[in-house]
């Protein structure tokens, strides 16, 4: 009785399995494409988000309260309680 041992690999280059490395392939360029959209889509949704803020702080009428975790150097140090958005942030 012998003992098989060769690995995976050695075995797929024996039975010359080309086509199998090309699936494999073909999956990994599936999986960064959509890493590269999600990308896309975070990028666009950050920006989305950026603006709607600036929009929030322009309609609010703010109670700015002091930020208890700000500390004495900190540049903002007053947030609103309403809207949750910092003092002078965007102005
Ligand atoms: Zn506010």
């Amino acid at each position: 009785m012998s003992l098989n041992i060769e690995s995976p690999c050695v075995e797929k280059q024996v039975n010359n399995d080309t086509y199998k490395c090309i699936e494999i392939k073909s999956k990994i360029d599936l999986y960064n494409k959509k890493i590269s959209e999600y990308k896309t889509l975070i990028k666009s949704s950050s920006d989305k988000i950026k603006q709607l803020k600036k929009d929030l702080y322009c309609e609010c009428n703010h109670v700015f309260v002091r930020d208890p975790s700000a500390v004495y150097d900190d540049i903002y140090k007053y947030k609103c309680n309403k809207c949750h958005l910092y003092k002078n942030y965007y102005g």
